[in-house]
């Protein structure tokens, strides 16, 4: 895995809740962070990670907080992973923390 990818795993696959369109990622090398926005709408930028001086959890923290609340019933897990073998890209609508 490339080290943009271990940074930043969620481009294309977080849908902006302003205006819809995929988030992207994007690092600023000299400060070596790592961030999330909408080419879309200019105010919508977020950290990629969780750090001492944020107020909010990093995008990937708490996507990872999101999956943890999610429970299958066993009667769907064969269709959900015969889907998710489907599927190329999962696109799951996250509410933007401002
Ligand atoms: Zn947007």
């Amino acid at each position: 895995m490339v080290l943009y990818q271990l940074n930043r795993p969620l481009p294309r696959l977080l849908i902006c809740s302003n205006c819809g369109g995929f988030l992207i990622g994007y690092a600023i090398k000299g400060k070596r962070t790592h961030y999330y926005k909408c080419n879309g709408c200019k105010h919508i930028n977020m950290n990629a990670k969780t750090t001492k001086a944020s107020r909010n959890l990093g995008l990937n923290d708490a996507f990872k907080e999101l999956l943890s609340g999610v429970v299958l019933n066993n009667e769907v897990v064969d269709v959900f992973k015969l889907q998710l073998k489907k599927c190329s890209l999962i696109c799951i609508r996250v509410q933007m923390i401002n």
